[in-house]
């Protein structure tokens, strides 16, 4: 049977990765359903498919959806996603993250849907003991963001043992860059993320960029991260959809598996966007790893997934094409 034939519930598809998932997904002929609170997400980034404001806490909604669709399998990713503001408010992060995960899946349970893709993050490996990181590191979140997406996992991987559910955990290192349409892009109010903040800078919006630290051990003195192209990984929820056809569960890293200094970031902004960037030294920010990059070999060799876009200036170029448009 073709999955395609199904409608695909994204929760969370307003948001910046969420809403790219849903374009691909649209593009490659799935129909969705797309469910999000718009607490962080925008409406006007949900273009495809069908749109219902609702929280994954509303039982009864859920219920409704799942009366009324032929929902095949759910795509997971409305979240609170910051990590600083989940050390503020951890009770707020595991109620979202988790306990409204858990309800979600209880209802598929119900309604025997038993395909599910989560978004999941790097946040869940912690301080790196080695470089790349790979799936079989340990798993010690020094965060609440971190720790609740980790509560989801082994939740997850308990519940595929002891019955036919399957899923697909997808650990995202760094999101970036923007659909090159650019009529879709990252928009988090306030933005805590470095491209969008040292682009508003480029812009004049920003009178700078503060670096979180340069005193790592890392080359330049600033933090290193694997910055990965966030139509890279909608492709890979689209992989991950398929390899639920084969009823298994598994866990994939999702990185380029090359690592990009803050210096080297700001440098790729001034190349794309043809302006100087101000930039001043400050305090190392809390719970920031010198460097994370990822082993992609597991989804490379299961998934059949590689990113496509290796380029650091492309992929800032694409961001910078939708900031511009965000004015
Ligand atoms: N960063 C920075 N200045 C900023 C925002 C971020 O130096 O204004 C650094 C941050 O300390 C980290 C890197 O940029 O080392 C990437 O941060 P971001 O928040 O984009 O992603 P994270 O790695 O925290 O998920």
């Amino acid at each position: 049977m073709k999955l395609g034939e199904f409608l695909i519930l994204v929760t969370g598809a307003a948001g910046y990765i969420g809403s790219h998932v849903n374009k691909l997904l649209h593009d490659e002929g799935y129909q969705t359903i797309v469910l999000d609170n718009l607490s962080n997400g925008h409406e006007e980034m949900v273009k495809w498919g069908e749109f219902v404001r609702g929280d994954l806490k509303d039982t009864k909604l859920l219920v409704s959806l799942f009366k009324k669709y032929n929902i095949e399998a759910v795509i997971h990713l409305a979240a609170l996603a910051s990590v600083k503001e989940s050390t503020l408010f951890p009770q707020k992060y595991y109620t979202n993250n988790f306990q409204y995960t858990r309800n979600l899946l209880n209802i598929m349970e119900k309604f025997d849907v038993n395909k599910f893709i989560f978004s999941s993050t790097a946040a869940v490996y912690g301080e790196p003991e080695s470089i790349p990181i790979s799936e079989t590191s340990s798993l010690k979140p020094i965060n609440p963001y971190g720790k609740s997406k980790l509560m989801v996992e082994n939740l997850l991987s308990e519940k595929s043992k002891s019955s036919d559910f399957n899923y697909v955990a997808l650990r995202y290192f760094n999101a970036s860059g923007a659909d090159l349409s650019a009529e879709i892009g990252e928009n988090h109010n306030p933005e805590t993320h470095l491209i969008p903040i040292v682009l508003d800078a480029a812009l004049g919006k920003r009178e700078k960029i503060a670096i979180f630290g340069d005193d790592y051990p890392t080359f330049d003195g600033s933090c290193i991260r694997d910055y990965l192209h966030v139509n890279d990984i909608a492709i890979a929820h689209l992989k991950g959809l398929e390899f639920l056809n084969n009823q298994k569960s598994d866990v994939f890293n999702l990185g380029i598996g090359k690592g990009f200094s803050v210096k080297e970031i700001i440098e790729s902004c001034e190349k794309v966007t043809g302006c100087e960037i101000p930039t001043t030294v400050e305090d190392r920010r809390e719970g920031d790893p010198a460097i994370l990059i990822a082993d992609n070999k597991k989804a490379e060799e299961i998934l059949k997934w590689k990113a496509k876009f290796n380029d650091i200036d492309e992929i800032i170029e694409s961001a910078y094409n939708f900031h511009k448009k965000l004015g």
